[in-house]
This record gives C-alpha cells, sequence and structure tokens, in this order.
C-alpha cells in the first residue's frame, strides 16, 4: 500500500516532511469497551478510528466489523479513503474504523449495543464537519443508524450528517445501498468502452456476492455482460452461458443470503473462479486475494477492483507485464462514498433529492475522474493505478503547500 504512495511521491518529488506526513495517519485511536451479552454475560471489544487526512475536507470512511480486523489494516485502509476522495473529486479526507468481531456471531440487540458503546468511546471523534463514518464489511444501514442515535442522545439535538449509509427513514440517501455497485458498473462499462469491447460479447467473474458484488453483477448483467461466474463466502459458481443474476439474487434472498445449492450452474473452487478465462475480473470482496502467488494465472484481461486493495502491491508488476489492465480501487469502487457525500450534502441541506439525480449525479463525478486517469496514465504511459495516485497524492499535497503558504 505504501509501495503505491511512494511511487507517486517519487514521481512528484515530494519533499521528505510532506512525504511522512501523509504516510502516517494524522491520528489513530483505540478504544475498548463492554457490554453485556444476551445471555447476560460481559463481552469486552477492541475498536478503532484511524484519521488518515483532513486536508480536502472532514475524514470520511466506513467502519468494519470483523474477527480479522486489526490495526495495519485499518490505518492502510484510512489511506485509501483519502487517495478514493482525492481522485474522485468530493471534498473529503480519509478516514476508516474497525471494531474486531464477528458480527455473525451476535444478535441484532448485541450488535446495536457495540455499536453505541463504539459510538459513545469515539463520540469527541465523529462529528459531521470532522469525521464522518459510513458502512464498510459487516457493517450497513442499521450500524449506522445506531450510531446517528447514539451520536444524537449524546449531543440533545438530531445530528443526521455525522455518518452516512443510514436507512432513508432515518435520513439516509436513495441510492446509497446500491451506490458503490453501481459506480463498479459505471467504471466497468467506461472501460470496456476505452478498450473497444463490446458489451455483449464480454464475459465477466465477480468474486464476492455482498452489497457491492452482488449490485454489481446485476447492473452489468442489466447492460447486457454476461456474467459468468459469481462467489460468496461459502461457494463460488460459474456457468459459461452466463448466470441469471436477478434470479442468483431471488435464489440468495430465499435461502438466507446464500448461493449455495443454486442449481444452474457448476460448483468451482474461489481460486478457480480468479483464474477464470473471462475477459473481465471483478474481485469485490477482501484484500489481497491477487498476490504474487496467482497473478501469473490470471487469465482475465481487465481487472475491476471492486473491494478496497484485492491486489496487492507484489502482483501490480506481474499483472503489467501480462498487460492486464488494472483499474484501480480508488477509482473503481468511489461510487459508494461519493453517494455517501450526496447524503451527508442532503442532511446539512436539509434536502431530499430523487434518485435520479443522485445517479445522474454519481454518473458525472465517476465519468470525470475516470476520464482524468486514464489521460494521466495515457500521457505519461503509465498504470491507472499509478495514474490515480498521482493525481490523488498531488492534489492532497498541493493542499498541504497552499496551507502551508498560508500559515
Ligand atoms: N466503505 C466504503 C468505501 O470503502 C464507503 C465509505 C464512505 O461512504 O464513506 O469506500
Amino acid at each position: 500500500m505504501l509501495d503505491r504512495f511512494n511511487e507517486a511521491a517519487d514521481i512528484l518529488q515530494l519533499h521528505t516532511s510532506l512525504r511522512q506526513k501523509l504516510q502516517r495517519p494524522e491520528k489513530q485511536v483505540t478504544v475498548n469497551f463492554s457490554i453485556t451479552l444476551d445471555n447476560g454475560e460481559e463481552q469486552n471489544f477492541e475498536g478503532y478510528r484511524i484519521i488518515h487526512s483532513t486536508a480536502l475536507g472532514p475524514s470520511k470512511g466506513g467502519i468494519r466489523y470483523d474477527s480479522d480486523v486489526n490495526l495495519n489494516e485499518v490505518k492502510a485502509l484510512a489511506a485509501w479513503m483519502t487517495w478514493k476522495s482525492a481522485v474522485t473529486g468530493i471534498p473529503f479526507g480519509g478516514a476508516k474504523g474497525g471494531i474486531i468481531c464477528n458480527p455473525k456471531d451476535h444478535s441484532r440487540s448485541e450488535l446495536e449495543k457495540i455499536t453505541r458503546a463504539y459510538t459513545k468511546a469515539l463520540a469527541d471523534t465523529f462529528g459531521p464537519t470532522k469525521d464522518v463514518p459510513a458502512p464498510d464489511m459487516g457493517t450497513g444501514p442499521d450500524e449506522m443508524g445506531w450510531l446517528m442515535d447514539e451520536f444524537s442522545l449524546l449531543h440533545g439535538k438530531p445530528i443526521h450528517a455525522v455518518v452516512t449509509g443510514k436507512h432513508l427513514n432515518a435520513g439516509g440517501s436513495l441510492g446509497r445501498v446500491e451506490a458503490t455497485g453501481r459506480g463498479v458498473s459505471i467504471i466497468t462499462l467506461l472501460t470496456l468502452e476505452k478498450l473497444g469491447y463490446n458489451n455483449d460479447k464480454t464475459s465477466v467473474a465477480v468474486q464476492g456476492f455482498g452489497n457491492v458484488g452482488l449490485h454489481t453483477a446485476l447492473y452489468l448483467y442489466e447492460a447486457g455482460l454476461k456474467i459468468v461466474a459469481v462467489s460468496d463466502v461459502n461457494t463460488a459458481l460459474h456457468n459459461p452461458e452466463g448466470i441469471n443474476i436477478p434470479e442468483l439474487i431471488l435464489y440468495s434472498n430465499l435461502h438466507g443470503k446464500s448461493i449455495t445449492g443454486y442449481p444452474k450452474a457448476t460448483v468451482i473452487s474461489h481460486n478457480d473462479l480468479l483464474l477464470l478465462n473471462a475477459d473481465v475480473l471483478i474481485p469485490a470482496a477482501k484484500e489481497d486475494v491477487i498476490t504474487a502467488a496467482n497473478a501469473h494465472d490470471i487469465a482475465a484481461s481487465i481487472i475491476i477492483e471492486g473491494a478496497n486493495g484485492p491486489v496487492s502491491s507484489d502482483a501490480d508488476e506481474i499483472l503489467k507485464s501480462k498487460n492486464i489492465t488494472v483499474v484501480p480501487d480508488i477509482v473503481a469502487n468511489a461510487g459508494g462514498v461519493t453517494v455517501s457525500y450526496f447524503e451527508w450534502l442532503q442532511n446539512s441541506l436539509a434536502q431530499s433529492w430523487p434518485v435520479e439525480q443522485v445517479n445522474t449525479r454519481l454518473e458525472a463525478i465517476l465519468n470525470k475522474s475516470f476520464a482524468d486517469v486514464f489521460a494521466t496514465a495515457l500521457q505519461y504511459n503509465i498504470t491507472l493505478r499509478t495514474a490515480a495516485y498521482v493525481l490523488a497524492v498531488k492534489k492532497v499535497a498541493q493542499t498541504h503547500q497552499v496551507n502551508q503558504a498560508v500559515a
């Protein structure tokens, strides 16, 4: 992760002090809190909130509930948010939070207590013009609603703009749930157009059938692409003739949000899904699924990073030598934070936008960010990832330089 930042910093010849400043988070907070479980026992939890940068605006980024969450992971994810907002052109800095817990092991009421206790512990950090959390892996509109409610209780008034990704009735935005997947599909279609592909002849493998993977697969299916493989945590499915995604979503909804047992596809291994001979591979699950260990065997021509950090930096060179086009996470999955920005704006302005307005503005922002990154990559003959980092780091660095000049 730092490799990519350093490469951009080298190209931009960043001064050592600024380079160090941007390598480190502005602030990192570790909290621990206990809740009473449904069985009456007490359990203690560790959580984090890392503010990487507030140079471009209030820090913004999701909160992850996962048993593997750790400080280094959250630090890396926080920095990614800075670069993501910067390259997308939205006025936010970057942050990320996490709690070490497996949400599947907890009841709704326990999750509510965990979320409220975490919010209380971080009440001084969060704030609509300071640090604005959002959903990430293992969290969704319920958690964001509890966070908003707890923060509001602590301040004695409703403060909707403290968090995004809320339910509609709690001040959420239309289109936010689908936004990341919609964005990934918009970026995929732009990439295909640039590279001269025909939508109806293009095959796609999607790793992950959570919020991001599901909506990505759905919108690309609706655009006429052939979705030949999808997976969730337990099962990977393959059908060279294409999978009917609306039907699979229905199946998954009827089977406890699981695609296991879907009859119209063959079960393959998770690693085989990544190595399938599809035109486009969209890893939309977790970090580090494509590494130096399997990058040589990737058969897709295009990788669109739906997840944050699915390609590790040691795989970058290998994919480049194989002429695989990689559209980096900070461009490809920026739809979520972009509509979070719209939600924050609507809350701050006491407005409620129709979904068409949300989607049109989302598309305009992503079109621009994709065009900027693509043009920079062509101009300097660098990868899309390096181009995205150069644009993002340059923007944040310029803000620091201006601030310094003013001070
Ligand atoms: N967790 C999402 C991301 O990684 C969304 C963050 C946000 O909306 O603030 O981009």
